[in-house]
């Protein structure tokens, strides 16, 4: 072999090795969920075979969830088990997982959030026109509770959007953003 072929040949097998999905267990302590601020567990095939992203256990219990499909496939290569490391504790990992009232039918569900929590919306405002937000997780205990006045909840939610973040919302939420994004 020349060592232009030489070259080439090493150029090649850099790539292969590059392009070839790492998933297992992540080894790395400082390596974090791409989805959250939690450290990651394991490294999944993303979005399919052929690339990969680290989750942390809750997100890889999302995951099990969304991508069954992959996840049997992936059981089947003989890595580490997933299921191993996958945990969702008390946290909801489907926007239908929420019930749609809760504390007595007083709040509606609004959003599942990045945390795997649920935020909801108290569905009357109080007498001085303020509207409580709660989230909880499947034990559905409250969590934290925050009033803000009527005209501020789009700006509330908006705030709550790009700074906890969401994985799914309610379609009329979407809708009334989605028009207050427009005006
Ligand atoms: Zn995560």
């Amino acid at each position: 072999m020349s060592t232009e072929e030489q070259r080439r040949d090493q150029h090649r097998r850099r790539v292969q090795s590059e392009l070839t999905p790492d998933v297992g267990p992540v080894d790395d302590e400082d390596e974090t969920c791409s989805n959250c601020p939690e450290d990651a567990v394991y490294r999944v095939p993303w979005p399919y075979f052929g690339g990969d992203t680290a989750y942390c256990a809750y997100h890889l219990a999302r995951y099990r969830a969304l991508r069954l499909d992959i996840w049997r496939q992936l059981r089947d290569t003989g890595v580490p088990d997933p299921e191993d490391f996958a945990t969702r504790e008390e946290r909801f990992v489907e926007f239908d997982d929420l019930p749609p009232k809760i504390l007595g039918g007083e709040f509606r569900r609004i959003a599942l959030d990045i945390t795997g929590q649920g935020l909801y919306e108290q569905t009357q405002p109080d007498e001085d026109d303020h509207v409580a937000y709660v989230r909880v997780d499947r034990t559905l205990s409250e969590g934290d509770r925050i009033r803000v006045h009527r005209s501020g909840t789009g700006q509330f939610l908006g705030w709550f959007r790009e700074t906890i973040g969401w994985h799914a919302v309610d379609d009329d939420v979407r809708w009334a953003l989605q028009g207050g994004d427009c005006r």
